[in-house]
């Protein structure tokens, strides 16, 4: 019977920056647990052979795609009337696209501070209010907010970062002060430190990679398969009374000194 909770079949599923990293695991998640889905990136080519492998996988009718820059209003209003008006009500909205950059804080710039809280932060409020408002009206949806364990927690180097992180935190709460009421569940996945492309200096950095597994208590770093779970329990009736929360995702990385 619980099993029936965590069944997507039917729903659509935006997930932005699935063309790689941990959207596209996210998405694969969702596809596989029988959700529709509109994958999404920036550079069209690299979506499209996400697209395509997708599509030989679960079919063309559950399989769409489109690019569109989610640091700019107007492109993303008319990104998301397009999927409305082509390939139906969004009824889950993942906001994981996301940039890091690391320099140390006296050396900041501020177009490099702008250029991170607006990808990382400013987007979710961009593509949410415009999914929301569809959401609001149909009496249901689904959002999850990529955060981060910077979210929680602080590290040299990558203070923007860490800023719009945290900020996803109390967008998430903000959103769901306002549209909990609608039947809208909006919670946050706070990945730890996972293997993708953004970590790959990271993984091959000796000294960084073995600070990291004694740092976390799991051992190893995540990866993205580890956040196909809980973001298909947070898209599914499973989460149905989960409102506004930060559910860490990290081999226990945060709750350890
Ligand atoms: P990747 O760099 O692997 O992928 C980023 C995705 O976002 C790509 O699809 C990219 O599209 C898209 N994107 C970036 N900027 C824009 C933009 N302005 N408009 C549209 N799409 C954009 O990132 P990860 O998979 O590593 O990270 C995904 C999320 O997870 C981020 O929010 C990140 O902060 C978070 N996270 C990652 C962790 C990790 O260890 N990797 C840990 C904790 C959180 P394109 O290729 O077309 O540019």
């Amino acid at each position: 019977m619980t099993q029936n909770l965590f069944d997507l079949t039917g729903r659509l599923a935006l997930v932005t920056g699935s063309s790689r990293g941990i959207g596209r695991t996210i998405a694969r998640g969702l596809a596989e647990a029988g959700a529709s889905l509109v994958l999404h990136g920036r550079d069209p080519e690299r979506l499209a052979e996400t697209a395509a492998e997708f599509t030989a996988e679960f079919g063309a009718e559950r399989i769409h795609h489109i690019a569109f820059d989610i640091t700019d209003e107007a492109a993303v209003a008319a990104g998301i009337k397009t999927i409305e008006s082509t390939m139906g009500p969004i009824e889950v909205l993942v906001n994981n696209a996301g940039v890091q950059h690391r320099v140390p804080l006296v050396e900041l710039a501020v177009e490099d501070w702008d250029r991170v809280l607006r990808t990382n932060l400013t987007s979710a409020f961009l593509v949410g209010r415009e999914v929301a408002r569809g959401m609001i009206t149909r009496g249901s949806g689904k959002i999850i907010n990529i955060a981060s364990v910077q979210t929680d927690l602080a590290r040299p180097t990558i203070s923007a970062y860490t800023a719009s992180k945290g900020g996803i935190r109390n967008l998430t709460r903000a959103m769901t002060a306002e549209w909990a009421g609608h039947n809208i569940q909006i919670n946050a996945l706070a990945p730890g430190y996972i293997h993708t492309e953004m970590t790959q200096k990271l993984v091959d950095d000796e000294a960084f990679n073995s600070w990291i597994l004694g740092r976390t208590p799991a051992a190893r770093w995540g990866s993205t398969e580890d956040l196909a779970g809980p973001a298909v329990w947070l898209a599914s009736a499973g989460s149905n009374f989960v409102n506004g929360q930060v559910i860490f995702i990290d081999g226990g990385m945060t709750v350890v000194v």
